[in-house]
């Protein structure tokens, strides 16, 4: 029999978007940014394309290249494209949840892909079906979906802002019809989105700039909070008719989320995750023979950290990279089969050596503890762990698949309490004054709500049972 098991988890983004505006051959172009977005969310990812006379749409559960062929992308006619690749944190993990998501009004065809979690989604839902709506899926667009065709007759641009105006937590949206593509991003622009230019003039929008880079397109600015950006064959529309609110970057996504090639509220990931550790250095530094990520996660910042202690980084583990999503279960006496089938410790360099290793977070603190546990048996004499963001000790309510208060291990244990869990003989976190200098930009861009508690806005009381799938 063969029993598939999930490897263990990491967190996750909800949900990557990417619209392309006057290509011949926008589904490709989708396709490609999608494919560049993949990290973002790997559950089910959908295209749907328009001539202008109708929408053409494939969505599937999985990869991107698993769903897409060349004769699928064929079938996406004309020259506006619309992608989403999702995880879920709100709704069911199925095809009826996979987005964009797609209805008609009066003639009018609108798609919508959504990258965030609306907060008080729930309150809206209810009051939308005590007016007798029926809701096909548990997702927060096809909510946004009802309410932009209760205001349609007062005409799509009204209807945008009426709808729009309702919503709070994070957005950062594109939109669909016949002839334009919309993008908004929230006032608070939790999540990212970005503008650009493909070679014929025409433009991308994306979720991050990685998707550009893939499709040759120049970047040319983000979506600012609280943008409704219009593309049309008459060129661009940008208004900002949303209420002002607190800005609020994620900073997660300098920490984990976004991919280091890509440019994220104005700084490049990867220098800012070597900054991170830089700064990581200048806080704590220790003696030791080497510095070692756990390839790939903390990568940059251990890149970061060599350079600034002057202590060699190594490769003290060895990733493969031909591990799938799913394997065969091992048998009972493979212990550890999870951590060591993605990454094997290389036995004979790490024997009774004193390592540090860098992180980017620990979230449960059941991968770490495996994987320390892996670096004790071949022989390390030390282990000491320096994380290149303070302790998470809060959950995210803003599209981040973090887990409720209950499961964050600093939550609830101490900084030597996760020590001792971890197996390890010392444990050091980058301050948040160390998190924000290395962004370059003020601790008031950002939301940092799930290292201090302090949150920009708070989910309705409802907002939980729809996260834990409640619907
Ligand atoms: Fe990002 Fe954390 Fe704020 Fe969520 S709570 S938006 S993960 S900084």
């Amino acid at each position: 029999m063969n029993n598939c098991k999930r490897l263990a988890r990491r967190p996750r983004e909800e949900c990557g978007v990417c619209g392309v505006f006057g290509h011949p051959d926008a589904a490709k172009l989708t396709y490609f940014g999608l494919y560049a977005l993949q990290h973002r969310g790997q559950e089910s990812a959908g295209i749907v394309s328009t001539d202008g006379a109708r929408l053409y749409e494939h969505k599937s559960m999985g990869l991107v290249p698993e769903i897409f062929t060349e004769e699928k992308i064929q079938n996406l006619k004309g020259d506006i494209a619309l992608g989403h690749v999702r995880y879920s944190t709100t709704g069911a993990s199925t095809i009826t949840n996979a987005q964009p998501f797609t209805a008609s009004h009066q003639g009018l065809y609108l798609s919508v892909a959504h990258n965030g979690n609306i907060v008080n989604i729930r309150e809206l839902r209810e009051r939308l079906e005590k007016k007798g709506a029926i809701f096909q899926s548990t997702m927060d667009s096809e909510v946004v979906v009802h309410l932009l065709a209760h205001n349609l007759s007062k005409g799509l641009d009204k209807a945008i802002v009426e709808t729009f105006s309702q919503l709070e937590g994070a957005f950062s949206m594109i939109l669909m019809t016949q002839d334009r593509l919309i993008a908004i991003r929230d006032s608070h622009g939790f999540r990212p989105l970005c503008l650009g230019k493909l070679n014929n003039g025409s433009y991308i929008v994306a979720s991050e700039t990685c998707a550009f880079d893939l499709v040759e397109a120049q970047y040319i600015r983000d979506v600012k909070p609280g943008e409704v950006l219009t593309i049309t064959r008459e060129g661009l529309d940008s208004s900002c008719p949303l209420p002002k609110k607190k800005q609020s970057f994620c900073i997660f996504e300098h920490v984990y989320f976004a991919r280091p090639d890509s440019d994220i509220f104005g700084v490049n990931v990867y220098s800012c995750r070597k900054k991170m550790g830089n700064i990581l250095a200048r806080e704590c530094s220790i003696d030791a023979d080497f510095v070692m990520p756990f390839p790939d996660s903390g990568n940059y910042a251990a890149i970061g950290y060599s350079q600034a202690s002057g202590i060699p980084l190594e490769m003290g583990v060895i990733r493969n990279h031909y591990v799938g999503r799913t394997f065969i279960q091992p048998t009972q006496s493979m212990r550890d089969f999870t951590v060591r089938v993605k990454l094997n410790p290389v036995r004979s360099f790490l024997k009774d050596k004193k390592v540090i290793i860098i992180e980017d977070s620990i979230i449960r603190g059941t991968t770490g503890r495996s994987r320390i546990k892996s670096l004790r048996e071949v022989g390390v004499k030390e282990v000491h762990m320096f994380i290149s963001c303070p302790p998470t000790r809060f959950p995210c309510y803003y599209g981040i698949d973090f887990p409720t208060g209950a499961e964050l291990i600093a939550a609830s244990k101490s900084v030597d309490e996760i020590r001792e869990h971890l197996g390890l003989d010392g444990l050091y976190y980058l301050s948040v004054e160390g998190l924000v200098e290395a962004t370059g930009c003020d601790a008031d861009s950002f939301c940092l709500a799930c290292f201090t508690g302090d949150y920009p806005v708070l989910p309705d009381k409802k907002f939980h049972k729809l996260a834990l799938g409640g619907l």
